[in-house]
């Protein structure tokens, strides 16, 4: 299970990526000369132009975890943008489409501003709105659009040079290539990691400077502009566009396309795209539905054999798949005509598979092979260029020796008053101690100093600028970082990637730099590698830096919170409680690495409930109390104090 950081295993599997790659698209580039059958041809220009749909649609829903029932709209877009260019100014391919993409790229922005302030199925109803709206547009504007007539165009020319329906599809398959590797290296990079982070925990993205509302704005952006180069391609590959094509059965069907073929995963979205075109032609006639029902049956039933056998599940879990899928072959051989039937079977079939792989089809076969991503990133950093200075302070603003001040915090949430009136003066350079009983308002000020909560009244001050009333994010990158009582770390994502996450702000490159690898790109990538891994091995976690978050041990992963909070380059640093639910060895640990961390000269503010980790650590302990700051002082002052163990020392002070 140990993550081996070895320079070469993870290289052969990008090699044999490689190679799969280019045999995939010479396949592809060949295949209209084998079969010059324009059907089929048409066919695959169409599976591939849906592809593209998907790679953007996968950013929005796979990564950034939103759902989206406006692509159609936008794919509709695109493809109107096309027509329209073409049919009244007769403009050529290369205006068209990045016009397309331009054109819609923009309206997913005007989509996402309003609609992300909003989730769950509100978001869902707002996309939903927005895409018929467009469909609804297009039929309306007939001075325009043709209305219901649509409009007809011709196939395009590139170099003066009228291309035909083979060229055309060379023309696509150039394109989806340079689709892919375009989203798969934005995925990959930072921009990728902070679409990924909010799925993974929307607090913990905002502190670490990752703004969770301008990153789901850009997924539906960058999504959108995707979504509109397919559409402008779909428009020349039917050649007519009509309103009614970019409906809300398409937008559901490249929904269950994402979800079916496997989100995150490219692969995915390719076999999410054949799924959806091939599908409903399997289904046209009765002699074919018997052969795809015979086949799913078989795979089930095989699947099904297997998975018991390995124990992997059991004989009453595979029970219903292994009957429906006969019941859908005897289904097929009762039934003479597949006219009436086509659609109630498609249901049912998208039906069992979203249900039965919730990890799409990508997902089924990694499990069921035991494929694991490929770990790339840990390979290129060897350890002679790890150097030791992990942690390291940003400039400080005010160079005063408070670093932050609050005065009279009131905290209100209803009648309760979970802050009331507290002052606190944290001194540059020192351990901080923040105690007190449950319920007595310690995490709420943590809330309160990261722009989680805007106190109701009172005043913050960090490094000589006020606090109220800024974004978390905003906070964080001025240079206050935080772990949080109940972990939040980025599950999903490896141990690496969650620190990287924290270095987001050490990124220049925008979306160019990322699409081109530039050398500024390359450059960012490579340092926050390495910072990234300096990181975890300052807290002892280099070892597990290809682990995914969500496996390592609790201990580990409050580690990994604090490597995470120190990517930030923090003058102050909240720890809330970093020491509960962990053994006496993991808090010897974790005491030693505070330390170091002060010694780098970061500020801290620890909660925590083990008081002789508190009395040997901090300067100054400040006592909570219902709210109320009841005693301050140095550590022995305040653990002698009447009104301390009265509210919560109690025993233990005796
Ligand atoms: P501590 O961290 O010291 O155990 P908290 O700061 O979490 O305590 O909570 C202080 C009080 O504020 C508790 O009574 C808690 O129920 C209340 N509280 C905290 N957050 C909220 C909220 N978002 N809404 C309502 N009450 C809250
Ligand atoms: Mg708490």
């Amino acid at each position: 299970m140990s993550a081996v950081i070895a320079p070469t295993a993870p290289e052969k599997m990008k090699k044999s990526h490689l190679l799969m790659v280019i045999v995939g698209i010479a396949l592809l580039l060949l295949f209209p000369v084998g079969i010059d059958n324009p059907y089929y041809i048409h066919l695959l220009e169409t599976i591939m132009i849906y592809a593209i749909v998907l790679f953007g649609l996968d950013i929005v829903v796979g990564y950034t975890g939103q759902v989206s029932l406006g692509h159609a709209g936008l794919f509709g877009l695109g493809a109107y943008t096309a027509g329209v260019l073409v049919f009244k100014l007769a403009a050529p391919f290369w205006i068209t489409v990045p016009a397309a993409i331009l054109l819609t790229a923009g309206f997913g922005a005007l989509l996402a501003l309003p609609a992300l302030r909003v989730s769950g199925p509100y978001l869902a109803m707002v996309t939903l709105a927005f895409g018929t709206i467009i469909q609804i547009l297009i039929n309306e504007m007939s001075f325009l659009t043709e209305g219901p007539m649509g409009i007809k165009l011709e196939k395009p020319a590139l170099f003066g040079h009228k291309l035909d329906e083979r060229e055309f599809y060379w023309v696509v398959v150039v394109l989806m290539v340079l689709a892919l590797v375009v989203v798969h290296r934005i995925l990959r990079s930072h921009l990728g990691r902070a679409f990924e982070a909010l799925r993974g925990s929307p607090v913990a993205s905002d502190c670490m400077g990752v703004s969770v509302y301008r990153y789901k704005v850009y997924a539906f952006v960058i999504s959108a502009g995707f979504a509109g180069l397919a559409g402008s391609l779909y428009a020349y590959s039917e050649q007519y566009i009509s309103p009614n094509s970019y409906n809300f059965e398409l937008t559901v069907l490249f929904l269950l396309a994402v979800i079916m073929g496997g989100r995150k995963s490219r692969i995915g979205s390719m076999l999410g795209a054949a799924i959806i075109v091939l599908l409903p032609k399997l289904l046209d006639d009765v002699v074919m539905f018997r052969y795809v029902s015979v086949g799913l049956a078989v795979l089930v039933i095989v699947t099904a054999v297997v998975a018991i056998q390995r124990q992997r599940a059991t004989p009453s879990q595979m029970a219903i798949p292994v009957v429906g899928s006969i019941a859908l072959a005897g289904l097929a051989f009762w039934l003479e005509t597949m006219t009436d039937w086509r659609l109630s079977i498609f249901g049912v079939i998208m039906l069992f598979v979203v249900y039965y792989l919730q990890d799409g089809i990508v997902g089924f076969v990694r499990t069921a092979f035991n494929i694991r991503k490929p770990k790339l990133q840990v390979a290129d950093i060897t350890d002679s260029n790890v150097r030791s200075d992990a942690v390291s302070v940003a400039a400080d603003a005010g160079g005063s020796d408070e670093v932050l001040k609050a005065t009279g915090v009131l905290m209100q949430f209803g009648g309760l008053k979970a802050l009331n009136n507290v002052d606190l003066s944290i001194r540059r350079g020192t351990i901080h101690g923040l105690i007190g009983p449950n319920g007595s308002g310690k995490s709420t000020m943590m809330n309160v100093l990261t722009g989680i909560y805007t106190p109701t009244a009172g005043a913050l001050t960090f490094a000589g600028r006020s606090l109220v009333g800024r974004t978390s994010s905003d906070i964080a990158l001025s240079g206050i970082a935080r772990t949080f009582q109940n972990v939040q770390l980025f599950g999903e994502m490896t141990a690496l990637q969650n620190v990287q996450v924290g270095l987001h702000h050490t990124f220049d490159s925008n979306l160019l730099d990322v699409s081109l690898h530039t050398p500024r790109y390359r450059r960012e990538r490579d340092a926050a590698a390495q910072r990234a891994l300096n990181l975890l091995r300052f807290v002892g976690l280099q070892e597990l830096a290809t682990e995914e978050a969500r496996n390592l041990p609790y201990g580990k992963q409050r580690l990994l919170e604090i490597a995470r909070a120190l990517a930030l380059d923090p003058q102050l640093l909240l720890l809330d409680e970093p020491a509960a639910g962990l053994t006496a060895p993991d808090i010897k640990e974790l005491v030693a690495i505070i330390r170091k961390i002060r010694e780098h000269g970061v500020t801290v503010i620890l909660i925590e409930h083990h008081m002789d980790m508190v009395m040997s650590m901090c300067d100054t302990v400040s006592v909570l109390d219902f709210g109320q700051k009841i005693a301050e002082g140095e550590p022995a002052k305040v653990q002698a104090d009447e009104k301390v163990i009265e509210a919560y020392l109690g025993g233990t002070a005796t």
